[in-house]
């Protein structure tokens, strides 16, 4: 929240995640509890799904799996590229969960190495990813002063744009 406020992301700050205080997302996070990792992973590892990430994905939009859908003419599901405003708010939740999860261990290269290296980087929407990995990768060169300052102007210029180029 104080992350996206300081890109002047005042209103998606406030609501970001905010369905987690509901029923179906708060109960699983303590069940599933671990401190290492999200509590949806475990959940994911004990039942093979997790109803509170079902219930999270589909109401927070900073995901890239609420962009996804069956669209007529696709034999598969679609990942759609994600709003800028909301590709931006996930880039800033990366940082955020890479510090909750790694600790003392955080460096500004931890985003990127995490993102680069996973699955979801090759799944999803492949300009939306590029985006993603371009402004993990300015993160990793100019540190996050830097960074959080670029976020900013890059929302303020485009914040009610469906796209962006680099
Ligand atoms: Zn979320």
């Amino acid at each position: 929240m104080f992350t996206c406020f300081k890109c002047g992301m005042y209103a998606q700050g406030l609501k970001h995640d905010l369905s987690k205080f509901s029923p179906s997302e708060f109960i699983p996070s303590v069940k599933y509890f671990q401190g290492f990792r999200s509590p949806i992973s475990k959940e994911k590892q004990v039942k093979g799904y997790s109803e509170c990430w079902l219930h999270h994905k589909g109401r927070n939009k900073h995901h890239w799996e609420y962009w996804t859908d069956r669209i007529d003419g696709h034999l598969e599901i679609v990942s759609l590229e994600m709003p800028v405003r909301y590709m931006l708010e996930s880039v800033i939740d990366r940082i955020s969960a890479s510090k909750v999860y790694k600790k003392e261990m955080y460096t500004e290269n931890e985003p990127l190495n995490f993102f680069v290296n996973s699955r979801e980087y090759k799944v999803m929407n492949q300009k939306t990813a590029e985006q993603i990995r371009y402004l993990l990768q300015y993160l990793a060169d100019n540190g996050e002063e830097k960074a959080l300052a670029y976020y900013k102007s890059l929302y303020k210029k485009h914040k009610y744009d469906r796209t962006i180029s680099f």
